[in-house]
């Protein structure tokens, strides 16, 4: 999961260092100070640094600024590049640059053609692209903590593959960056919660929603004591930020065509400031209930200012809204879990502000799970930071590490460790059907956990058994209603309460069992005190074998055996 990559770089203690997300539309960049993650802003005022370059008589321009040149110059400007890293021509989807400068087919590689220099042009790899912007962030990271940053830790795609890794580590050592490890987008958003004091750090599952700009990536996270575990992937590149602006710039053009009978799509700079007022009309509707779409000179110079209400929005963007849902509930499915097995769903990228997708996703989970989003806890991390909070937080736990070390730890064959398949438990109460957890399933091995079990309140004999448990979801339908009398009927319409009644019609429940399986030990206390405990831990080795304790608490001895 994750993986670590070094060139010879500083020694441990002269590291300065910084994490850092390298998206396609935004990149973020974060320092830790005091065990607590910052995103720093670069120097026009940007936590969200749009990933774009932009060439201009020779000048270098990145971010917000080299953003805004998209209207005005696109052809200098290059945009949504940070997936082609290390990916074949031929294997690349150049759709997102259509407004922007075009990729170029160098002997197989992905390429740009700008005008660097004042008389010149250039050819520059998507390997080059990447190091002169990786170069500005270091540079704005450096300027605002006042020293020279070294180090970094990035954050990637869990889809990114090993060729991608190489090109992106070569990347950031040639912008003169030590890069101390590449950890999962996914991981490093739940790093950013559990790092609060306040943080839950028990076994659960956690699914994070990562809705970017241009690719939403649904991850399903068996947490267990810190480790880390994918259980499942989900990548799409149809239902992101970018589509929820493609649905507004379709209201907003008819709206104009309407007024003035021209399409502002058909010439590239309307579109581009369509596009451009679109991206902030949405943002904006994040945040208020209603919102102004305003551009001067929109096209064939008429200025066009007009305002939307979220619920307007909402509808507009209903098919995008309806795909996040289906790509979040089939994440789940895909891990062979059902939304009542999910403690938390973590909400991250730029989209994830969005509170229609976090109402949504709120119902589609049980009570129980907490939905970490704006939208729906005030205690959500903005979503737009988890990230590069996290591999700040990540890079200021391994930095005072030597690089060689760093990878040993890190290396796969490190980190891939073994898992117990089902959870481990005790069978309790009183007719003795009850399966008590104890070490849930998906937890990496060796692991170790002690619970405490209910004995007879008189005390006596107390027989333990440890046995392997899975889950049913038991699905219980609402009584059917006693069919009415037509009499009743007519009187019905009339009737506002009983209409209400029908309205409310009782939804199917639906219930997380657990069901007793195999078992593994049986363990007899004798003569427990009247009021006495037992504690019975559980350990699993790294080679899956089991170890059972069993012991009164306070007592001397206990039953200890081995499967
Ligand atoms: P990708 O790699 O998928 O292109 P990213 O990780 O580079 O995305 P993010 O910053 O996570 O980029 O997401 C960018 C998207 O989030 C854009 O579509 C942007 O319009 C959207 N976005 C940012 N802020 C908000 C907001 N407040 N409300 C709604 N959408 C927002």
């Amino acid at each position: 999961m994750a993986e670590n990559a070094s060139n010879a770089g500083p020694e441990p203690g002269s590291r300065v260092t910084i994490g850092i997300t390298f998206g396609n539309s935004n990149s973020s960049i974060a320092y830790t100070t005091d065990s607590k993650a910052e995103v720093i802003a670069d120097e026009a005022g940007d936590r969200q640094i749009p990933t774009v370059l932009s060439y201009n008589d020779g000048d270098e321009y990145y971010g917000g600024q080299a953003k805004a040149f998209l209207v005005r110059q696109p052809k200098i400007t290059i945009a949504y590049f940070r997936d082609f890293l290390g990916q074949d021509f031929k294997s690349i989807d150049p759709t997102h640059c259509h407004a922007a400068a075009h990729p170029e087919d160098t002997s197989g590689t992905v390429s740009f053609s700008v005008k660097d220099k004042e008389e010149e042009s250039s050819t520059l790899s998507v390997s080059e692209v990447s190091t002169r912007f990786m170069r500005r962030l270091v540079s704005a990271a450096s300027d605002y903590l006042g020293k020279k940053v070294t180090s970094a830790v990035i954050t990637v795609p869990t889809s990114y593959t090993e060729k991608q890794r190489e090109a992106l580590i070569k990347a950031a050592n040639d912008a003169g960056l030590e890069i101390l490890q590449l950890i999962a987008d996914p991981v490093a958003a739940i790093l950013a919660y559990d790092a609060r004091p306040e943080a839950d750090i028990s076994d659960k599952i956690v699914v994070v929603a990562d809705l970017g700009g241009t690719r939403s990536d649904v991850t399903v996270v068996a947490s267990r004591g810190g480790m880390y575990t994918i259980l499942a992937t989900a990548h799409d590149f149809d239902f992101a930020g970018v589509h929820l602006d493609n649905a507004l710039m379709e209201h907003f053009a008819k709206e104009f065509m309407k007024k003035h009978n021209t399409d502002p799509r058909s010439n590239p700079k309307s579109l581009a400031k369509l596009r451009l007022e679109a991206e902030a009309t949405k943002k904006a509707l994040s945040l208020g209930s209603n919102a102004q779409f305003s551009v001067e000179s929109l096209a064939d110079g008429y200025d066009f200012s007009v305002s939307i209400n979220r619920i307007r929005y909402e509808m507009v963007g209903r098919k995008v809204f309806d795909g996040f849902n289906r790509l979040v509930e089939g994440a789940v499915k895909k891990a062979g879990l059902d939304v009542l097995d999910v403690d938390e769903v973590v909400m991250c990228g730029g989209t994830s502000h969005t509170p229609r997708i976090a109402n949504n996703l709120r119902g589609i989970f049980p009570e129980t799970t907490t939905i970490q989003a704006p939208a729906t806890s005030t205690t959500a991390i903005n979503p737009s930071e988890l990230q590069a909070r996290g591999a700040a937080l990540q890079a200021s736990l391994i930095q005072e590490y030597e690089a060689a070390d760093i990878e040993q730890s890190t290396h796969p064959a490190v980190t891939t460790v073994k898992h117990i398949a089902n959870a481990i438990g005790v069978v309790t109460g009183e007719n003795g059907d009850v399966f008590l957890p104890i070490m849930p399933a998906e937890t990496a091995v060796p692991a170790r956990r002690t619970v405490q079990i209910p004995t007879p309140a008189e005390g006596g004999d107390v027989l333990v058994r440890v046995v392997e448990g899975g889950t049913h979801i038991k699905v219980t339908k609402p009584e059917p209603k006693p069919a009415k009398e037509a009499s009743d009927d007519k009187e019905d319409d009339e009737d506002d309460s009983d209409f209400d009644s029908d309205e409310e019609e009782e939804e199917e429940k639906r219930e997380k069992i657990w069901k007793i399986g195999g078992e593994l030990a049986e363990a007899a206390i004798r003569g427990v005190k009247k009021g006495g405990k037992v504690e019975v831990t559980i350990n699993v080795a790294a080679d899956l074998g089991v170890t059972v304790t069993a012991r009164e608490v306070g007592a001397k001895g206990g039953v200890r055996g081995q499967i």
